[in-house]
């Protein structure tokens, strides 16, 4: 009789325990999975998402992967080849043909930062004009929202090509929300819990790193990236669309009719015979084959040539770079500085010091502009210091200014800029004409003599310096 009250007096407790269980368990919402991707392609301008896309369709028929695009501005500068709208209704019109784009290729969620469409070579002119600050900001928004696996982005570095300030800065921001999204001190405000019903500051988001990153490259040569990643064919047939990758990828592009309506038309009477043959010309094709991802870094250890979805977790690949490089105030020294200066630190602080450079460097000019070399002299801050700047140039080419002798005042580094006239060539003469090389000499009181070099060459039409 004990035992069997005893018995009844457990199961009694045991259902009012579960019952209290049941009601004290309450659900929290996971993060939203419409928006986890697999690749995130984060690009400057509508239609720089070719610069991915015949990989990326590969990604999403074949290999069943999720991929959102973000496109750093909306391309309001340039022409308007097609009709009259111009600068910001030009930006919308772009808008609506990127989303298109995407929409054709299979991809739902795409978004914009602020960055304004600018017009120069220099990564800190677009850097500066865009508001760095609050597009990273976005943008790591943006990484936490959607926990990309893999990031696609521009090159960040300076070659002779495009050259695009938009595509390097764009570059910059993912290496920075790659480095930083993971950093709960960075924008907390987006990991914060909801304080009230109405929550409409705090996002509730999650820290995230991303596990690797590469670059598409606007260099005029880009065979020198063979080898720097993994490649892939544009012309394979992709076994779910029973096309050539390259088809969806053109079919995507040619939503973007303020670009270049002409080849849009041109190519949308082509039979498919004639596109068939057009694309596997390569000095006719759009995308090289075979086409090569150029691989930035990895969280996890990897190699730059291994798989895009290989070693996405393993041993961490750690990096010996905590960022700011310390060099000792007692040694002078000069360097080129703007963007040359600015990709020498920020490769040390980004641990990408094995992604390519050019060497010597180099840029391309329009014939006939000014152009502007950057120096920074690193010295003594606490006393000023006295130098003599000389510049050797091409024949017909002219120093405008920036050479002779400066007293610096005391301070950790000094910017200054030597200014070149060059030549203005014809067509024909710019055919014959090869790179030139700028040498720039250095010396002072406490430096010694010092040589830089910059090739130039020069273009029938370039972006401003
Ligand atoms: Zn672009």
């Amino acid at each position: 009789m004990k035992c069997y009250l005893m018995r009844t007096m457990l199961l009694v407790i045991l259902t009012i325990a579960r019952s209290l269980w049941a009601q004290s368990t309450q659900k929290v919402n996971p993060p939203d999975d419409r928006y986890k991707t697999d690749i995130l392609v984060v690009v400057a301008h509508p239609d720089d998402e070719a610069f991915f896309t015949p990989y990326v369709e590969r990604a999403i028929y074949d290999m069943h992967k999720r991929v959102a695009v973000i496109f750093s501005t909306h391309g309001g500068s340039g022409v308007n080849r097609f009709t009259r709208e111009r600068g910001p209704a030009m930006a919308n019109e772009r808008e609506i043909e990127a989303r298109e784009a995407c929409t054709r290729l299979g991809i739902k969620n795409v978004w914009f930062l602020d960055g304004k469409d600018t017009a120069s070579q220099n990564v800190l002119n677009s850097l500066s004009n865009w508001g760095h600050g609050a597009n990273l900001e976005k943008l790591i928004g943006l990484f936490r929202l959607t926990r990309p696996e893999v990031v696609f982005t521009h090159f960040p570095g300076v070659f002779i090509g495009e050259n695009h300030g938009d595509h390097q800065a764009t570059g910059v921001l993912v290496v920075e929300a790659f480095d930083l999204a993971a950093n709960p001190t960075v924008f907390s405000s987006q990991l914060a819990g909801d304080m009230n019903h109405y929550e409409s500051y705090l996002s509730n988001l999650q820290t995230w790193q991303a596990k690797k990153i590469y670059f598409g490259s606007d260099a005029n040569d880009n065979k020198q990236f063979d080898g720097s990643g993994p490649t892939y064919s544009v012309r394979e047939i992709s076994p779910a669309l029973k096309k050539p990758y390259w088809r969806l990828a053109l079919d995507s592009a040619m939503a973007h009719w303020t670009q270049f309506p002409d080849d849009i038309d041109r190519l949308s009477k082509m039979s498919d015979a004639e596109l068939e043959k057009m694309m596997s010309d390569p000095n006719s094709a759009w995308w090289s084959e075979p086409s090569t991802l150029i691989f930035g870094k990895s969280y996890y250890a990897s190699k730059p040539t291994d798989d895009v979805f290989s070693n996405l977790d393993g041993k961490v690949a750690g990096c010996p770079s905590s960022g700011v490089t310390e060099t000792p105030s007692s040694v002078s020294y000069v360097t080129l500085g703007g963007p040359w200066g600015f990709y020498d630190e920020f490769r040390k602080a980004h641990c990408l010091q094995s992604i390519r450079v050019a060497d010597p460097p180099e840029i391309g000019i329009k014939t006939g502009t000014a152009l502007s070399i950057p120096l920074t002299v690193h010295h003594d801050e606490k006393k000023p210091m006295e130098i003599m700047v000389k510049a050797e140039v091409p024949q017909g080419w002219k120093v405008h200014s920036g050479t002779g002798k400066f007293l610096l005042p005391a301070e950790d580094s000094t910017n200054l800029r030597v200014e070149i006239e060059t030549p203005t060539l014809s067509g024909a003469e710019l055919k014959k004409t090869t790179r030139q090389r700028i040498r720039i000499r250095v010396e002072g009181d406490r430096v010694a003599e010092q040589e830089l070099v910059l090739d130039v060459e020069l273009r029938s039409s370039a972006l401003p310096q």
